[in-house]
Protein backbone atom coordinates (compact mmCIF):
# COMPACT_ATOMS: atom_id res chain seq x y z
CA UNK A 1 0.00 0.00 0.00
CA UNK A 2 1.59 3.24 -1.16
CA UNK A 3 0.41 6.37 1.12
CA UNK A 4 0.98 9.85 -0.32
CA UNK A 5 2.91 11.14 2.43
CA UNK A 6 2.10 15.03 4.32
CA UNK A 7 4.48 17.25 4.97
CA UNK A 8 2.91 19.62 7.98
CA UNK A 9 4.00 22.51 9.37
CA UNK A 10 3.36 23.92 12.83
CA UNK A 11 3.80 27.27 13.27
CA UNK A 12 2.51 27.42 16.66
CA UNK A 13 2.15 30.56 18.34
CA UNK A 14 4.50 32.55 15.45
CA UNK A 15 4.08 34.36 12.75
CA UNK A 16 2.32 38.15 12.35
CA UNK A 17 -0.17 37.80 8.61
CA UNK A 18 3.55 39.94 7.36
CA UNK A 19 5.21 37.42 8.78
CA UNK A 20 3.49 34.24 7.56
CA UNK A 21 3.34 36.27 3.56
CA UNK A 22 7.15 36.87 3.61
CA UNK A 23 7.79 32.71 4.36
CA UNK A 24 5.22 31.71 1.68
CA UNK A 25 7.36 34.27 -0.82
CA UNK A 26 10.72 32.42 0.19
CA UNK A 27 9.26 29.23 0.40
CA UNK A 28 7.06 28.91 -2.78
CA UNK A 29 10.27 29.00 -5.01
CA UNK A 30 12.81 26.38 -2.92
CA UNK A 31 9.99 23.93 -3.56
CA UNK A 32 8.64 24.90 -6.48
CA UNK A 33 10.32 21.06 -8.41
CA UNK A 34 8.53 19.31 -5.56
CA UNK A 35 5.20 17.35 -7.03
CA UNK A 36 5.56 14.06 -4.39
CA UNK A 37 4.18 15.08 -1.13
CA UNK A 38 0.74 16.86 0.14
CA UNK A 39 2.23 19.99 1.73
CA UNK A 40 0.30 22.42 4.76
CA UNK A 41 1.59 25.15 6.41
CA UNK A 42 -0.09 25.15 9.83
CA UNK A 43 -0.50 29.01 11.30
CA UNK A 44 -2.39 30.76 14.32
CA UNK A 45 -6.21 31.86 12.94
CA UNK A 46 -4.64 35.33 12.63
CA UNK A 47 -2.88 34.67 10.22
CA UNK A 48 -4.98 31.78 7.80
CA UNK A 49 -6.55 34.57 5.54
CA UNK A 50 -2.74 35.72 4.83
CA UNK A 51 -1.49 32.32 4.47
CA UNK A 52 -4.43 31.13 2.25
CA UNK A 53 -4.09 34.72 0.26
CA UNK A 54 -0.27 33.90 -0.49
CA UNK A 55 -0.53 30.50 -1.24
CA UNK A 56 -2.81 30.84 -4.02
CA UNK A 57 -2.18 28.86 -7.15
CA UNK A 58 0.63 26.84 -5.46
CA UNK A 59 0.12 23.11 -4.77
CA UNK A 60 0.42 24.01 -0.71
CA UNK A 61 -2.31 24.00 1.74
CA UNK A 62 -3.38 25.81 4.74
CA UNK A 63 -4.70 23.97 7.82
CA UNK A 64 -5.30 25.53 11.59
CA UNK A 65 -3.65 24.33 14.88
CA UNK A 66 -7.05 23.61 16.61
CA UNK A 67 -11.17 23.79 16.61
CA UNK A 68 -14.31 23.85 18.10
CA UNK A 69 -16.50 20.62 18.60
CA UNK A 70 -19.28 23.41 17.62
CA UNK A 71 -20.14 24.80 14.45
CA UNK A 72 -21.65 28.04 15.55
CA UNK A 73 -23.27 29.47 19.56
CA UNK A 74 -21.72 31.07 22.28
CA UNK A 75 -18.48 29.76 22.71
CA UNK A 76 -16.18 32.71 23.11
CA UNK A 77 -13.03 32.63 21.74
CA UNK A 78 -13.10 29.65 19.62
CA UNK A 79 -13.21 28.77 15.53
CA UNK A 80 -15.56 26.28 14.24
CA UNK A 81 -15.12 23.42 11.72
CA UNK A 82 -17.49 25.23 9.55
CA UNK A 83 -14.89 28.71 10.02
CA UNK A 84 -12.27 26.92 8.79
CA UNK A 85 -13.87 25.69 5.71
CA UNK A 86 -15.15 29.07 4.79
CA UNK A 87 -11.60 30.79 5.04
CA UNK A 88 -10.01 27.91 2.84
CA UNK A 89 -8.28 25.46 5.31
CA UNK A 90 -8.44 21.73 4.15
CA UNK A 91 -6.14 20.50 7.41
CA UNK A 92 -6.55 21.13 10.95
CA UNK A 93 -4.58 19.89 14.11
CA UNK A 94 -6.02 18.19 16.90
CA UNK A 95 -5.18 17.05 20.01
CA UNK A 96 -1.48 18.80 19.55
CA UNK A 97 0.19 17.60 23.09
CA UNK A 98 0.53 21.48 24.27
CA UNK A 99 -3.43 21.86 23.86
CA UNK A 100 -3.13 19.02 26.02
CA UNK A 101 -0.93 20.04 28.47
CA UNK A 102 -1.45 23.89 28.41
CA UNK A 103 -5.01 24.34 27.81
CA UNK A 104 -7.22 21.02 29.24
CA UNK A 105 -7.59 18.79 25.74
CA UNK A 106 -8.66 15.45 26.85
CA UNK A 107 -8.92 12.57 24.72
CA UNK A 108 -12.69 13.51 24.96
CA UNK A 109 -12.78 16.83 23.82
CA UNK A 110 -10.28 15.27 20.89
CA UNK A 111 -13.38 12.60 19.83
CA UNK A 112 -15.80 15.41 20.51
CA UNK A 113 -13.39 18.02 17.67
CA UNK A 114 -12.89 15.04 15.25
CA UNK A 115 -16.29 14.25 15.05
CA UNK A 116 -17.06 18.05 14.48
CA UNK A 117 -14.36 18.00 11.54
CA UNK A 118 -15.22 15.12 9.50
CA UNK A 119 -18.42 15.91 8.19
CA UNK A 120 -16.92 19.37 6.99
CA UNK A 121 -14.38 17.88 4.35
CA UNK A 122 -11.47 19.26 6.72
CA UNK A 123 -8.70 16.84 6.95
CA UNK A 124 -7.99 16.15 10.49
CA UNK A 125 -4.44 15.21 12.13
CA UNK A 126 -4.94 13.87 15.45
CA UNK A 127 -1.74 14.11 17.68
CA UNK A 128 -1.19 11.46 20.08
CA UNK A 129 1.99 10.32 22.10
CA UNK A 130 3.28 9.26 25.27
CA UNK A 131 5.23 11.82 27.88
CA UNK A 132 8.36 11.04 28.81
CA UNK A 133 7.44 9.26 32.47
CA UNK A 134 5.30 7.05 30.32
CA UNK A 135 7.82 6.14 28.09
CA UNK A 136 10.17 5.16 31.27
CA UNK A 137 7.33 3.62 32.94
CA UNK A 138 6.77 1.20 29.74
CA UNK A 139 3.24 2.06 29.21
CA UNK A 140 3.76 3.80 25.89
CA UNK A 141 1.84 1.22 24.21
CA UNK A 142 -1.52 1.63 26.98
CA UNK A 143 -1.16 5.47 26.35
CA UNK A 144 -1.12 5.33 23.05
CA UNK A 145 -3.77 2.39 22.91
CA UNK A 146 -6.02 4.83 24.69
CA UNK A 147 -5.49 8.00 23.21
CA UNK A 148 -6.62 6.18 20.17
CA UNK A 149 -9.11 4.41 20.57
CA UNK A 150 -10.72 7.50 22.61
CA UNK A 151 -10.17 9.78 19.39
CA UNK A 152 -11.78 6.77 17.21
CA UNK A 153 -14.97 6.35 19.46
CA UNK A 154 -18.27 7.01 17.64
CA UNK A 155 -16.94 7.21 14.24
CA UNK A 156 -18.43 4.86 11.25
CA UNK A 157 -16.03 3.47 8.79
CA UNK A 158 -17.39 5.05 6.12
CA UNK A 159 -16.47 8.69 7.73
CA UNK A 160 -12.72 7.94 8.82
CA UNK A 161 -10.97 8.15 5.67
CA UNK A 162 -9.73 11.34 5.82
CA UNK A 163 -8.51 10.56 9.31
CA UNK A 164 -4.78 11.68 9.41
CA UNK A 165 -2.62 10.12 13.02
CA UNK A 166 0.63 11.82 14.06
CA UNK A 167 2.62 10.07 16.56
CA UNK A 168 4.51 13.05 18.64
CA UNK A 169 6.42 11.47 21.94
CA UNK A 170 6.35 14.77 23.55
CA UNK A 171 9.76 14.08 25.38
CA UNK A 172 10.64 14.54 21.64
CA UNK A 173 9.19 17.89 21.05
CA UNK A 174 11.43 20.50 20.68
CA UNK A 175 13.92 18.98 22.56
CA UNK A 176 16.06 18.23 19.78
CA UNK A 177 15.76 14.15 20.69
CA UNK A 178 14.38 12.59 17.74
CA UNK A 179 12.14 8.92 18.47
CA UNK A 180 14.95 6.69 15.96
CA UNK A 181 12.94 5.16 13.22
CA UNK A 182 12.34 2.03 14.62
CA UNK A 183 10.97 3.21 17.70
CA UNK A 184 8.39 5.44 15.43
CA UNK A 185 7.51 2.36 13.20
CA UNK A 186 6.83 0.43 16.04
CA UNK A 187 4.30 3.35 17.77
CA UNK A 188 3.18 3.61 13.92
CA UNK A 189 1.87 -0.27 13.63
CA UNK A 190 0.58 -0.10 17.45
CA UNK A 191 -1.78 3.31 15.64
CA UNK A 192 -2.36 1.05 12.83
CA UNK A 193 -3.37 -2.15 14.65
CA UNK A 194 -6.13 0.33 16.60
CA UNK A 195 -7.60 1.87 13.56
CA UNK A 196 -7.65 -1.66 11.86
CA UNK A 197 -9.70 -2.36 15.24
CA UNK A 198 -12.00 1.05 14.85
CA UNK A 199 -12.48 1.39 11.06
CA UNK A 200 -11.44 -2.46 9.78
CA UNK A 201 -8.00 -3.16 7.83
CA UNK A 202 -8.72 -1.35 4.18
CA UNK A 203 -9.29 1.99 6.10
CA UNK A 204 -6.35 1.50 8.37
CA UNK A 205 -4.13 0.25 5.42
CA UNK A 206 -4.60 4.14 3.89
CA UNK A 207 -4.76 5.87 7.11
CA UNK A 208 -1.21 8.09 6.79
CA UNK A 209 0.37 8.15 10.42
CA UNK A 210 2.56 10.78 10.40
CA UNK A 211 5.81 11.82 12.95
CA UNK A 212 6.34 14.21 14.60
CA UNK A 213 9.10 15.53 17.66
CA UNK A 214 12.34 17.86 16.26
CA UNK A 215 12.05 16.46 13.06
CA UNK A 216 14.94 18.68 10.92
CA UNK A 217 16.96 18.84 7.68
CA UNK A 218 19.65 16.38 9.03
CA UNK A 219 17.08 13.52 10.04
CA UNK A 220 14.07 13.58 7.67
CA UNK A 221 15.23 11.59 5.21
CA UNK A 222 16.01 8.44 7.47
CA UNK A 223 12.80 9.20 9.57
CA UNK A 224 10.59 9.17 5.73
CA UNK A 225 12.58 6.19 3.94
CA UNK A 226 10.70 3.90 6.75
CA UNK A 227 7.62 1.86 5.37
CA UNK A 228 5.38 2.94 8.68
CA UNK A 229 5.78 6.98 8.62
CA UNK A 230 3.63 8.69 6.31
CA UNK A 231 4.81 11.79 6.84
CA UNK A 232 6.16 14.35 9.31
CA UNK A 233 4.49 17.19 11.49
CA UNK A 234 7.23 20.05 11.91
CA UNK A 235 7.38 22.47 14.70
CA UNK A 236 10.53 24.33 15.22
CA UNK A 237 12.23 23.61 11.52
CA UNK A 238 9.51 24.36 9.96
CA UNK A 239 9.73 28.41 11.11
CA UNK A 240 12.53 28.77 8.62
CA UNK A 241 11.73 28.73 4.36
CA UNK A 242 14.94 27.03 3.87
CA UNK A 243 14.92 24.05 6.29
CA UNK A 244 11.34 23.63 6.05
CA UNK A 245 11.61 23.16 2.37
CA UNK A 246 15.26 21.18 3.00
CA UNK A 247 12.49 19.22 4.89
CA UNK A 248 9.98 18.84 2.23
CA UNK A 249 12.55 18.01 -0.11
CA UNK A 250 14.49 14.96 2.16
C1 LIG B 1 5.21 19.86 17.08
O1 LIG B 1 5.01 20.84 17.77
O2 LIG B 1 4.25 19.27 16.57
C2 LIG B 1 6.59 19.44 16.86
C3 LIG B 1 6.81 18.26 16.35
O3 LIG B 1 7.59 20.32 17.24
P1 LIG B 1 9.16 20.17 16.95
O4 LIG B 1 9.32 19.79 15.51
O5 LIG B 1 9.73 21.52 17.25
O6 LIG B 1 9.66 19.09 17.86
Amino acid sequence: MTRKKLMAANWKMHKTPDQAREFVASFLPLISGHHRDEIVLCPSFISIPATIEALQGSRVDTGAQDVCWEQHGAFTGEVSPAMLRAAGCTHVIIGHSERRQFFGETDDSVNRKLRAVLPTGLKPIVCVGEVLEEREAGVTEDVLRRQCSLAFREISAGGAAPIVVAYEPVWAIGTGKTATPELAGEAHRLIRHQAAQAFGEDVANRMRILYGGSVKPGNAALLMSHQDIDGALVGGASLEPKSFAAIVNY
